[in-house]
This record gives structure tokens, C-alpha cells and sequence, in this order.
């Protein structure tokens, strides 16, 4: 079975977390392996073991399949969060009974909507980003899904959203943050993220392999390097717990302590 088929009946809620940590065990011990993670929208057609893992656990919301079938009709569909890893937060947000998430960088809003369906009725998302045109793409099934209410959307550079978030009296109020934009502004999201996490809030930063260009980051490549940057201090960083899992293009998961 395709996971474009997967059954109606399969629903988001439960628990794909053992079944994500385990093929990305199998995977990366696969010596040809590539150095970036094989994620669903671009690995699972040509990796039988990711369409394994996609059969056997994916539980997509109808209204969440059919926003991810639209994103992968735009030309930057490779921005898109992998359907397994979003579950996989949607049901960490879950586990720490979050209400209130922060998605910086929103893109077509697969995760923004992924987040507000597992959030309570009344969770909030607050979703920044610069840009109308791919976020309109996604708030016509942020409706058809009955979520848009959780959804408290703000376009501007989301330094400003966070400054204003903090301004506006609401540091230490969020259970969840991810930090899914420009790579450059990686640690400065990463800063004002922690002020604005309660403790035992989690702060999931994507992209942390960089398709592999961590390994020996060119000095030319600021993208590359800010995150290099950025992974080298959480490591030392006592201020939150820390994991940094093979899932997707690399998922560093800090929980404020
Ligand atoms: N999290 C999304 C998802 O679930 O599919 C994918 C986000 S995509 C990788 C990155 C997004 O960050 C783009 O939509 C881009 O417009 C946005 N972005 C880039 N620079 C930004 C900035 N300074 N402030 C806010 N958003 C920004
Ligand atoms: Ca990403």
C-alpha cells in the first residue's frame, strides 16, 4: 500500500514514537546509507523499509493528507515537515499536555494544522512567517479541518513575533516550539524561545543535520554553519535536557528544565 492510501480509520493519536526510533536505529547503521535521513514525501517510494514504517504507523487527520497532497504540488514541497516526524511531535505535545505551540516557520502549514488538531479546543498555535503565499495554501483546510480558531497566524519576521509574544507578558506560558525557519536566525529563535517555554515545555529544532553538511561545514555556507553552531552549544547547554534524533533532515528535542 502506498502511504498516499493509507485508511481513513488510521487516525492521529497514538504512539509511532518506538516505531520512528527504531527504523531510524536500522537505517543509520545501514552503511550506504546517505548522509541525510530519508524522510516520507522524498525517501519512502524508493525506501521499502520508510514505507514499512509509514504503513505500519502513520495515523494522518483526512483534511492533514489532503493539505499534504496540495504542498507536494508547489516547487518548494521539500520545505514541508515529514508526516512522521510531525506525528511524532504531535504526539509529544500530547504527552506533555501542551496547549499553547509556537510553529516559526509555517510554510503551507502541514505541522501548524498537524499541532492544532492535537492540541485542546481551547490550544492556541501561534504561527509565524513571512510569507501570504504559501500560508494561504494552507488556511482553507485549517478551516475545513474546524482548527483555524487554535490558529493565531502572524506575518512578519518572527523575531518580531517573538519579541512581541515576550513584550506582551508571555514568556514562560509555551509548551512547545518549533523552530523550523531561516537557518541563520537558528539561535536567536532558539534564545527567545527558551524565555517563552514554561519549564518542562519542549523546544524541537529541525534540520539539525543539514543534509549531512554538518559533518565539515564550509565557512562560506552560513546556513550550515549557524547550525553547526547552534548544535555545539546545546550540547553544552545546561539549561534544557537534550536529544538529537535521526528523524528526517535531524531533530535536536530540548526540554527546559
Ligand atoms: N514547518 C513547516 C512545515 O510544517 O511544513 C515548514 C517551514 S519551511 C522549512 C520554512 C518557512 O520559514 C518558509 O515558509 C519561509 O517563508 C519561512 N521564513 C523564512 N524566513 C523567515 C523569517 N525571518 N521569519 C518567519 N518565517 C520565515
Ligand atoms: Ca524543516
Amino acid at each position: 500500500m502506498s502511504y498516499r492510501n493509507i485508511s481513513k480509520e488510521a487516525l492521529v493519536g497514538s504512539l509511532a514514537v518506538g516505531v520512528v526510533f527504531v527504523a531510524g536505529y536500522v537505517l543509520g547503521k545501514k552503511k550506504s546509507f546517505r548522509m541525510s535521513i530519508s524522510k516520507s514525501h522524498t525517501g519512502g517510494k524508493d525506501n521499502p523499509l520508510m514505507q514499512y514504517v509509514l504503513n505500519h504507523s502513520l495515523r494522518e487527520h483526512p483534511v492533514l493528507k489532503n493539505l499534504r497532497l496540495r504542498t507536494m504540488q508547489d516547487s518548494w514541497n521539500i520545505m514541508m515537515v515529514a508526516c512522521e516526524q510531525a506525528q511524532f511531535m504531535a504526539n509529544l505535545a500530547k504527552l506533555i499536555q501542551a496547549k499553547k505551540a509556537l510553529e516559526i516557520g509555517v510554510y503551507t502549514g502541514y505541522n501548524t494544522l498537524n499541532m492544532a488538531l492535537s492540541l485542546p479546543e481551547d490550544g492556541v498555535v501561534v504561527a509565524c512567517d513571512i510569507s501570504e503565499e504559501y500560508t494561504n495554501i494552507g488556511k482553507p483546510f485549517w478551516k475545513e479541518a474546524g482548527v483555524e480558531h487554535k490558529i493565531d497566524l502572524r506575518i512578519q519576521p518572527a523575531l518580531q513575533t517573538l519579541d512581541e509574544l515576550l513584550s506582551s507578558g508571555q514568556a514562560e506560558t509555551f509548551d512547545f516550539v518549533f523552530i523550523d525557519a531561516d537557518k541563520v536566525n537558528y539561535d536567536n529563535y532558539y534564545e527567545k524561545s527558551l524565555l517563552l517555554l514554561r519549564k518542562g515545555g519542549i523546544i524541537a529544532i529541525d534540520n539539525v543535520l543539514w543534509g549531512g553538511r554538518v559533518l565539515n561545514p564550509s565557512p562560506n555556507d552560513a546556513d550550515t554553519v549557524a547550525i553547526d553552531k547552534l548544535n555545539k552549544k546545546l550540547h553544552r547547554d545546561i539549561r534544557v535536557t537534550l536529544s538529537m534524533l535521526t528523524v528526517g533532515d535531524g531533530l535536536t528535542l530540548a526540554m527546559k528544565l
